[in-house]
């Protein structure tokens, strides 16, 4: 099978001044051209070390990371990653803001600005090319940082929480254009969240973590009568309620176990949500 990510048998420890920690475990993950998929889990059990393995800010301390069939040894072009917060620049204008990554990866030709020009007109965000970032709201901010992502055309998108600043309806509607953006133009995605019903509403495939260190603890596969079903739509599905259900009783039962262990009992609550 030709794969976009695998990694294989993946530990990574982080070095500090305190000590070693043990962040992630012989994790083995791959993903398939256009496919998408989330990773859930408590804060703190490995989420974004995993995906600054893939985008290759980290070397894991053990194991392999390949990305294209390749071994990724430092950030690469034809990886986009999308954060929590938008990383705006507040002086330049939206035009500029999305030019930025073509800058940086070198890639600034009229076609390329053409296309980004494009980009912003399916967010409808047409209009807003000449404004500056603090006359824009959260949500459509993002689609600012959607669009700059997308305009260096990445095969592979890292998306870190990219909702959880946004309000509750601005956050279902940016569900629903990003996955129809992304399966439109074929691209791969891994998606990390803490929300559970996002996850299962947005990916073909769930991969839930454990903490201390992180681990993949399962795989849940998303069936095809949800998968075909916008975001939005996904929760209203009746099968569902049961797939959430589901994860969602281990995800306790694995909390449950780490209170025992690390009493961390406030986190469960914090995070699950
Ligand atoms: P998540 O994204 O799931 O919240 P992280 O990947 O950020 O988790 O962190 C995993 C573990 O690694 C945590 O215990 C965190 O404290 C630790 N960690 C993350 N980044 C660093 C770092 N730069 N230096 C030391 N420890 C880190
Ligand atoms: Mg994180």
């Amino acid at each position: 099978m030709n794969e976009e990510v695998r990694l294989e048998g993946v530990t990574h420890v982080y070095v500090t001044e305190q000590g070693a920690s043990l962040a992630v475990e012989a994790i083995n993950l791959a993903l398939a051209p256009g496919e998408f998929v989330s990773l859930v889990g408590p804060s703190g059990c490995g989420k974004t070390t995993i995906l600054s393995l893939i985008a290759g800010l980290l070397r894991p301390t053990q194991g392999a990371v390949m990305v294209n069939g390749r071994a990724v040894s430092r950030p690469d072009g034809k990886v986009g990653y999308m954060l929590q917060s938008d990383y705006l620049f507040p002086w330049r204008t939206i035009l500029q803001n999305v030019k930025i990554g073509l800058e940086l990866t070198g890639n600034r030709t009229p076609e390329a600005e053409e296309r980004a020009l494009r980009l912003l007109e399916e967010m409808g965000l047409a209009h807003t090319k000449d404004w500056v970032p603090q006359q824009l709201s959260g949500g459509m901010r993002q689609r600012v940082a959607l669009v700059r992502t997308l305009a260096t055309e990445p095969e592979l998108l890292l998306l870190d929480e990219p909702f959880s600043a946004l309000d509750y309806q601005t956050k279902l509607q940016l569900e629903d254009l990003i996955v129809e953006t992304l399966k439109k133009k074929g691209k791969t995605a891994l998606l990390v969240t803490h929300d559970l019903a996002e996850a299962i509403a947005m990916s073909d495939r769930v991969i839930v973590l454990d903490r201390h260190p992180g681990r993949i603890r399962r795989e849940v596969s998303i069936p095809e009568d949800i998968r075909k079903e916008t975001p939005f739509r996904a929760r209203e599905h009746p099968d569902f309620y049961p797939i959430f259900n589901e994860i969602w009783s281990e995800l306790e039962a694995k909390n449950a176990g780490g209170r025992s262990r690390h009493g961390e009992e406030e986190d469960r609550h914090a995070d699950a949500t």
